[in-house]
């Protein structure tokens, strides 16, 4: 597998010439890698021979999982972004955004690109290759085999419930004066969000509001003695999504919460940067419901209904 340096092939200049013909290092691309363990644990699949070349490959844990955990996260932000961006320049669309007026232009999803970016770089960065040492920690495992679907399905589940709670309450919290002022303000500069700008946001929101995402399954992972650092990434993709989407400005007639009455989406979160208060939560809709922090003017109404059925009630 993958090749191992002594300290003397550091110090004694002859030893890199004799390694060279004793241990062909030069063949240690990816795919020497993969065809290695392809030979020695034929029973895995496809996808667990790439990842135990990708970890032979690199060497080192922490930088393996580093780069693909950063990777990931840009090409799924930017990846899933994108078809957003596209649809703003397409007129037909606009039919079904939700503030209909406010499509934003070409500067304004650059300029906030840029922010993002530099919030990538210089905070989830470090909080990324952070991640592997804090997980291996408590126990999360890295190697083959994956664990089943069901496994993956309902720890990521959990992972859900989990952050929208978390959502709800902080993200309330950022709301009350001096939080706002000095950290969540940033992130309601787009009245009508769009998906690019769902990690726009002070670096000390994005390390709050991150906490839900990362808290969950370390916790998890501490109790349990139960996960796998895949589920974590598809957990890590699926919340990155369902981010983005929720900021998308966009509400369809296929859009999820149609299907799922409890599923926030773009239909909830779009009403809380319009109008600066409620709908606190990120996935789902109950934490809003039950506390009765829905925003909007349907959730007004229905207000306005139970307090006219109260004094009805009273008299
Ligand atoms: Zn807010
Ligand atoms: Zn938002």
């Amino acid at each position: 597998m993958s090749l191992t340096y002594t300290m003397d092939s550091l110090t004694n200049p002859n030893y890199t010439a004799i390694a060279d013909v004793m241990l062909p290092h030069t063949q240690n691309t990816f795919w020497h890698e993969f065809h290695e363990v392809s030979k020695s644990t034929p029973q895995l699949n496809y996808f667990e021979k790439l990842w135990m070349a990708w970890y032979a490959f690199i060497g080192n844990d922490v930088l393996a999982t580093g780069i693909m955990s950063f990777l990931m996260h840009e090409i799924v932000y930017f990846g899933r972004s994108l078809p957003w961006m596209i649809i703003d320049r397409i007129p037909a669309f606009n039919k079904y955004k939700i503030q209909n007026q406010k499509v934003p232009s070409a500067k304004e999803q650059w300029d906030c690109a840029k922010l993002v970016l530099l919030s990538h770089f210089t905070v989830e960065l470090p909080q990324i290759w952070f991640f592997h040492p804090m997980a291996q920690f408590v126990g999360l495992e890295t190697g083959v085999p994956f664990p089943s679907l069901f496994t993956m399905a309902y720890q990521i589940a959990i992972f859900f419930v989990l952050e929208d709670t978390w959502h709800y309450w902080s993200h309330r919290a950022l709301h009350w004066g001096p939080l706002y002022k000095n950290i969540h303000k940033i992130h309601h500069q787009y009245s009508a969000p769009f998906g690019l700008a769902a990690e726009y946001a002070s670096p000390l929101e994005v390390m709050i509001l991150g906490l839900g995402s990362v808290g969950p399954p370390i916790l998890w992972c501490a109790v349990t003695k139960d996960l796998h650092i895949l589920t974590m990434y598809v957990w890590i993709v699926l919340r990155l999504s369902q981010a983005i989407d929720s900021h998308s400005g966009y509400e369809f007639p296929w859009s999820l919460h149609h299907f799922l009455p409890f599923w926030a989406g773009a239909d909830h979160h779009d009403t809380h940067h319009e109008k600066f208060i409620g709908n606190y939560s990120s996935s789902f809709r109950w934490w809003d419901y039950v506390l009765d922090t829905e925003s909007g003017p349907e959730a007004a109404q229905r207000r306005r209904e139970r307090k006219i059925a109260n004094a009805k009630k009273a008299q």
